[in-house]
This record gives structure tokens, sequence and C-alpha cells, in this order.
């Protein structure tokens, strides 16, 4: 199981007492999440879901300069996302915020409690922090960041900055395989 241990685990006890199990089912969805998306983004044309995924969040469509690039990027990302969720023994550690430490905790995942209570968000937080972890993604303030309904809570983010935005990666892999985000 990618996931060996949860931690400071009080509150998802409440929800559940199987919580590393349910924690490693969260996790196999993400990474079934993950391959999902990446298949559907080989070859992928004009009018399909998913490049309207890609457009909305990176900014650039089929049509466009640089599309191939944006793809090969981002494909890079979410499998480099997926085999460190796929091949890491992870804790996750249940707390007040979600971030992680790639130096010097390379194998932790802090995540809000608040967020595990919805299968939804745990997933998109969880591939939100493996970002950051696995594939070397960063955040952007509220440029970067999305509402509950996938949009920038600020505008400006540019399209080089989506492409290392973790938010980005989590939420067009979320909405495109969920449909929606909570
Ligand atoms: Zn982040």
């Amino acid at each position: 199981m990618p996931i060996t241990a949860v931690t400071n685990q009080t509150a998802l006890m409440r929800q559940n007492p199987n919580y590393v199990q349910y924690a490693n089912g969260v996790c196999y969805q993400a990474i079934a999440a993950l391959e999902n998306f990446n298949s559907a983004l080989v070859d992928c044309e004009e009018g399909d879901r998913i490049c309207d995924v890609i457009e909305r969040l990176f900014f650039v469509g089929p049509g466009d300069f640089g599309w191939n690039q944006v793809v090969d990027a981002i494909r890079v990302i979410v499998g480099y996302t997926r085999h460190g969720l796929r091949d890491t023994n992870l804790t996750i550690n249940v707390g007040w915020y979600n971030f992680v430490n790639a130096n010097l905790a390379p194998t932790v995942i802090n995540l809000a409690a608040v967020q595990m209570y919805n299968d939804y968000q745990f997933v998109r937080y969880l591939i939100h922090e493996a970002t950051h972890l696995f594939a070397d993604t960063i955040d952007h303030a509220e440029r970067g960041y999305t509402d509950h309904d996938g949009n920038y809570r600020q505008a400006g983010l540019t399209a080089a900055e989506a492409l290392v935005n973790a938010d980005s990666v989590a939420v067009a892999v979320t909405l495109f395989v969920f449909g929606f985000l909570n």
C-alpha cells in the first residue's frame, strides 16, 4: 500500500476507524485519475473535454502555438506524480495545513483534516501536494490557487507559470476525471 501511516489521526478516526485503508483507497483513486488523465491526453483533439479543461487552466488550446509543448510538460508532471504516489511509502500527517517539504521530508504529505472528509477534495489535495513532492511544482498564491469551482481566485497567472503551478495540475486532473471538484 502506498500509504503506510496516517499520523495525528484523531479527527479522521471519528470519520473512519480504518483510516490507513481509507487513505489508501483515496490514494489509489488519485493514481487511477492521473493515469486516466494522461491516457486521455495522448492524441486528444479539439472539442475533446480534456482539451477544454487544459485550455481553461493552462490558457492554451489545440490550435494555439505551443500546444504540443504544453501537453508534453503536463504529461511529465502527471507521470512523475503518479509514479511517486505509486512507488513511495508515504506518511499522511493530518493537521491544519496542506504542505510538503520535498528536501527535509520527502515521504510525508501534510493535509488539513477538513480536506479529508470529502473524497474529491482529498484526491485533489493529495495530487496537489504530490506534484510538489514528486514533480517540483510550486504555488503562485491567489493567482495560482483555484476555488471550489476550479476558477483561479485572482487573475494574472501566465501560461508559463501554470505549467509549474501545483493547483493547475491537480484541478485539471480532478475536474477531468470526476467532472467536478467537491
Ligand atoms: Zn501547493
